[in-house]
């Protein structure tokens, strides 16, 4: 083992030091801080049952393990190497058998039961008081209240319903992989050139004639929405909405593991006392009940209906008159979309793309923090894990440091897919100092093209400059964060269903005229974006807005109420369920065949489950907090700093110490409308 001084990843007293740390410091890292953390916790379940001798110690180990690990997880996501990959995944086991151990012990769980009836803990902060009160909630979800018996019954069904979960994925998994169809040349009309390129590769890897195409989105989609041939696409669509059904191979067919799924999580919830699995699930979110969120997604439903109806109608007029299809089929509707849509907005990524080089988004992006938040950014000094990264300090008007953050911007191989933000650090005060937080905000753009007269910079597709407002988004709400206690500062403890309102919330700059001109130049002649190409995207933005949304109500619905009120005992099928759902939301109706419950990995493999309303949930209140800022319009725009100091007080400052309900409220002044989702989707008269 290495002396703690050498090993990097045991140096907890500044940033991490990227530039030393090696693979071979993982394990000795990690097996001393978790026999650290053990140690701890045997000592915490024998110490005074107060914050200071029993919480306190708990914390300071628990985050030197998440501070370690984070960095090796951090590196794995994003400088990937054969060496590295072996330790992560030798020593993830060991990490994840510690804090499902720390979820289940017992002598923890009494003493914080203990902790939360004590004189103290009246007397202790609201943050404090919330991180006891959610140990208490995870404990009794993890099962720790149950007798022995039905202790035991808990750990069964958790262990099978892993078990099912994983199935379930690999089964989707199988049976996509499954299929796949060779085209010949007269079929391959419609289908853009690149798509063309890899499908013809994809059969010649295979010795065959012609182009493969799969049901893997970057070729199945291509094909629903460019391919000339109906009948192609009529037989692409059915694989794809038959997979994992008994029309394929009968042991990956889904049904018979969603028939166990069901009343397996109903078990789970009447053994902790619940009525049904979405109570379950709903305990630790925002959303009160599952007749909240049922009568939330049914007046969004009622409200979007007319304009999915006239999206529809528009689509069969067009299929009719322009497409010479008479009945619009669900293999038709992709293909009738793209048509009609490039037919009313002509302007192309391509084109918008040469606005957008990444110094200027980068400083416009500041430049709307900077504005709203009366705080400064600057660039700074850091050990860093690649060339192309780099690292920011934002600065308060004092002039005091309050955050840092690193930016690594362009995709490469040794990167995983996507854009996310993680927390490095975390605010905190030990020992009477404050801890500031540290962010990596982790995109996958196009790096900038070297020519022979010299780089060109980076230039993003709009999508992209969306994505990197919505993970700087993430990243101030770890950074604004004014909480001292380590489980509820920042994004730590903020509910699932409300964790995307500041993501979301930045979004909506990038859709403002008088930001947006700010953050563009033409890479070659300087010009910013024109006013009419921008009242084009702007257009585009909410085509087939309708449809969109009622689409994302239906799962939603389907999901909840397959999760509350569906009986798994009283003989109907959540196929039947979908039916009846379908019934009451769809505007466009599915053939008899259609098998989607058994691909809906969300909430069958993923954790979504009675979970998937959070999608609009979160988006009615980042649009309903940001349309404050358009009402100030008016006088200031919408980068008013007045209204930013109460968004940062009210939400970005508090992090989970309080109710996300309670934080929204503070900030609005009354309960989340759904007014400004309806308007900003083009449903309601601006
Ligand atoms: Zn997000």
């Amino acid at each position: 083992m290495l002396p703690q001084e050498k090993n990097p990843l045991l140096d907890f007293s500044g940033l991490p030091r990227f530039a030393d740390i090696k693979p071979e410091h993982v394990a000795p890292a990690i097996d001393q801080l978790l026999a650290d953390g053990r140690a701890t916790t045997e000592a915490a379940v024998r110490a005074k049952p107060t914050w200071d001798q029993f919480v306190v110690p708990l914390e300071d180990a628990n985050e030197r393990i998440g501070r370690a690990w984070g960095q090796v997880a951090h590196l794995h996501a994003v400088m990937d190497s054969p060496p590295l990959r072996e330790v992560y995944n030798a020593n993830l086991p060991k990490v994840t058998k510690y804090w499902t151990e720390l979820g289940q012990n017992q002598e923890l769980f009494e003493k914080y039961k203990v902790l939360g009836g004590s004189k103290e803990f009246s007397s202790l902060s609201n943050a404090r008081r919330k991180i006891v009160e959610n140990a208490l909630r995870d404990f009794r979800l993890g099962g720790a209240e149950l007798p022995p018996e039905k202790k035991r019954r808990y750990a069964e069904i958790q262990e099978e319903l892993a078990r099912l979960a994983a199935k379930f994925s690999e089964n989707v998994l199988d049976a996509t992989n499954a299929f796949s169809v060779f085209i010949d040349k007269t079929q391959t009309s419609g289908i853009p050139e690149d798509i063309l390129q890899a499908a013809r590769e994809a059969a010649e890897k295979d010795g065959k004639e012609g182009w493969k195409f799969t049901l893997h989105m970057p070729s199945y989609l291509p094909v629903m929405q460019y391919a000339d041939e109906r009948a192609l696409r009529e037989k692409m669509y059915y694989a794809g909405s038959t997979r994992a059904s008994e029309f394929g191979k009968p042991e990956w067919d889904n049904a018979p593991l969603i028939a166990r799924i069901v009343p397996l999580r109903r078990e789970m919830a009447r053994l902790l006392g619940y009525q049904n699995f979405a109570e379950v699930s709903l305990v630790p979110k925002m959303a009160q009940s599952s007749s909240q969120v049922l009568a939330f997604l049914d007046d969004l439903a009622r409200r979007a209906r007319p304009f999915a109806e006239r999206d529809v109608e528009e689509l069969r007029e067009f299929s009719r008159t322009e497409l010479q299809i008479p009945d619009l089929q669900a293999w038709d509707a992709p293909y009738a979309s793209e048509k009609l849509r490039a037919k009313r907005y002509s302007f192309s990524d391509q084109e918008v793309k040469q606005y957008f080089p990444e110094d200027v988004v980068v400083r416009g992006l500041f430049r709307v923090a900077e504005a709203l938040y009366q705080v400064k950014i600057k660039e700074a000094k850091a050990p860093l894990w690649h060339p192309d990264v780099r690292f920011f300090e934002v600065r308060d008007s004092s002039g005091a440091a309050i955050g840092q953050f690193y930016v690594d911007l362009y995709a490469r191989e040794t990167k995983r897919g996507g854009a996310w933000m993680d927390d490095a650090i975390t605010r905190r005060r030990k020992r009477g100092q404050i801890q500031i937080p540290v962010a990596y905000l982790n995109c996958n753009f196009s790096r900038p093209l070297s020519s022979p007269s010299g780089s060109k910079p980076a230039l993003f597709t709009h999508d992209e400059v969306l994505t990197l407002f919505h993970e700087f988004g993430h990243g101030l709400h770890h950074l604004l964060t004014r909480v001292e206690d380590l489980g509820v500062s920042g994004i730590n403890g903020v509910e699932w269903d409300a964790v995307e309102l500041p993501s979301q919330f930045m979004e909506n700059f990038c859709w403002e005229w008088d930001v947006l001109r700010e953050m563009t130049r033409h890479v070659e002649t300087g010009l910013p974006i024109p006013k009419v190409l921008f009242d084009r995207m702007l257009a585009a933005k909410n085509f087939q807005s309708g449809l969109a949304m009622l689409r994302q109500i239906e799962f939603a619905v389907f999901d909840m109420r397959l999760h509350s009120d569906f009986d798994p005992a009283a003989g109907n099928s959540a196929l039947d369920l979908l039916a009846e759902v379908r019934q009451q939301v769809a505007v466009l109706f599915p053939p008899a065949y259609n098998r989607f419950p058994n691909s809906f990995g969300h909430i069958f493999g993923g954790g979504y489950a009675a979970g998937y309303y959070s999608y609009k949930w979160a988006e009615v209140l980042s649009a309903d907090a940001y349309s404050a800022f358009e009402e100030m319009s008016d006088s200031s725009g919408v980068l008013d700093p007045r209204t930013g100091a109460r968004f940062r007080d009210e939400i970005l400052a508090v992090g989970g110490s309080r109710p996300a309900a309670e934080s929204f409220r503070a900030f609005r002044g009354r309960e989340p409308s759904v007014e400004a989702l309806l308007r900003h989707n083009g449903m309601i008269a601006a």
